[in-house]
């Protein structure tokens, strides 16, 4: 059993959470050599990785050891492991497989989804931090219902509510389930809900209305419903706000943990007792010429090591997610760092000279009302073009409006990016067969 603290503590572990830095960092340095020297031995791609780079774990004793001999693990290494050699698990699972107690997988909105390998009690070394920490800041309680709303990642997560002494009710990630949750909510007045993105509450204005339910009412009993993925875009934001729901942002952490926002809602803090993370210029070629970004604020591309998981530890892994960190203190009074995401570097294009990346075409798109969910991507064959090519979605327009409508949404992107888009619509229902549930690739090659 997860011991819990009193219910009165703002934190779940005072302790931990607002450690001095220097005392992290030394927690930081005695697991990750544990870390180091456990994937090596029993990761293949680790191993491999390392071998080809000339460095054993015995090398490494400090963090400029690390920084300078250990080479970066990248998203197609591991897939290339794994379609080459035939392993499910892109050759990183440290234990035989019938010790696994469940198999998760990414969403894979970015290619084909990762295998997430999970063994529940004995997978990872250290204390109870993502998710526990989080909940408990939002102010989330035993005895409390929780509305899980979930695609992909499941046992855990009901797992964790669970542990934390919480009654978890359970949703399928569609929108046929908005209904639903509209009522339990009313009835079981929950206080903590993951995970509800902008489509889910874009498409709750109407169910809501249709259902004869008041969302304000709905969501009145909530303290934390955490929203992840995908920037909200301005329609999604309005509608929380006029709800009064209270939004916490959720992102991965390079695949390797998860962030979340504190109640300050400046930055989503990642537990740096489970993960090291370091901030690098992008166009870095590998690790050798790796510039690090220390600078808080300052956009840089993370790369993440676990530090406490037993099952499949990334390390070094390249994650391409451009962000911005800051290991400032918090107004919260945690001192672990603090994460702002920006995009994926494979999403920018560059139309005529000039940067595009999918959040700059956002609000132009759902300011029309027709495709006001906000659906759409950029065609591009390279990460050069000429002209934006943009295929978006629509609802509720007669054929003979759609050619009125593709002039309407060029004007509008021209005026938010500074290019003439060319604009191929698609209804909504198939642009959302796209992609895993209701969340479509931003950036397409075809
Ligand atoms: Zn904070």
């Amino acid at each position: 059993m997860t011991q819990l603290p009193p219910n009165e503590s703002v934190y779940f572990d005072a302790e931990y959470e607002t450690m001095p830095r220097e005392q992290i960092a030394e927690l930081q340095l005695e697991l990750l050599l544990e870390t180091i020297a456990y994937a090596y031995e029993h990761s293949p791609l680790i191993r491999e990785t390392w071998q080809a780079a000339k460095v054993t774990p015995r090398d490494v004793a400090t963090f400029d050891d690390f920084y300078e001999k250990v080479p970066f693990i990248s998203k197609d290494a591991v897939r290339d492991f794994r379609d080459g050699r035939g392993d499910p698990y892109g050759g990183l699972l440290c234990v035989p497989t019938d010790e696994l107690t469940a198999i998760m997988s990414t969403s894979g909105t970015t290619g084909d989804p990762t295998l997430v390998a999970e063994k529940w009690g004995g997978g990872s070394v250290g204390r109870p931090a993502i998710m526990y920490r989080d909940f408990w800041g939002m102010g989330v309680r035993p005895g409390d219902f929780f509305s899980l709303f979930l695609f992909t990642f499941r046992g855990p997560t009901y797992g964790f509510v669970q542990s934390l002494g919480g009654i978890p009710l359970l949703f399928d990630y569609d929108l046929m389930e908005i209904e639903r949750l509209l009522r339990l909510s009313c009835e079981y007045r929950p206080t903590a809900m993951y995970n509800f993105g902008g489509t889910m509450i874009l498409a709750t204005a109407d169910i809501a209305e249709r259902a004869g339910i008041d969302p304000r009412d709905a969501f009145s009993s909530y303290k934390g419903m955490v929203w992840a993925g995908e920037p909200l875009g301005a329609r999604a934001r309005a509608l929380a706000d006029e709800w009064g729901m209270p939004l916490f942002e959720h992102s991965s952490v390079g695949d390797v943990t998860a962030s979340f926002e504190c109640s300050m809602h400046n930055g989503m803090h990642f537990w740096e007792d489970t993960v090291l993370v370091e901030g690098i210029d992008p166009e870095a070629v590998d690790h050798r010429d790796a510039q690090a970004i220390t600078r808080d604020g300052e956009r840089c591309e993370l790369v993440a090591t676990a530090l406490t998981n037993r099952v499949a530890p990334l390390i070094r892994y390249r994650s391409d997610d451009i962000v911005r960190l800051a290991r400032t203190p918090c107004a919260c009074g945690r001192t672990h760092a603090r994460i702002w995401t920006i995009g994926r570097k494979g999403d920018e294009v560059i139309v005529a000279g000039r940067s595009v990346l999918p959040i700059d075409v956002w609000s132009a798109v759902e300011s029309l009302e027709p495709c006001r969910l906000g659906l759409f991507q950029v065609i591009r064959a390279q990460r050069e073009v000429d002209v934006l090519r943009l295929r978006v979605g629509y609802q509720d327009t007669p054929s003979a409006r759609l050619g009125a409508l593709a002039d309407e949404v060029a004007g509008a992107v021209l005026a938010k990016v500074g290019v003439t888009p060319e604009v191929q619509l698609v209804p909504n229902a198939e642009l959302l067969r796209l992609g895993p549930p209701h969340k479509i690739p931003r950036v397409t090659k075809r």
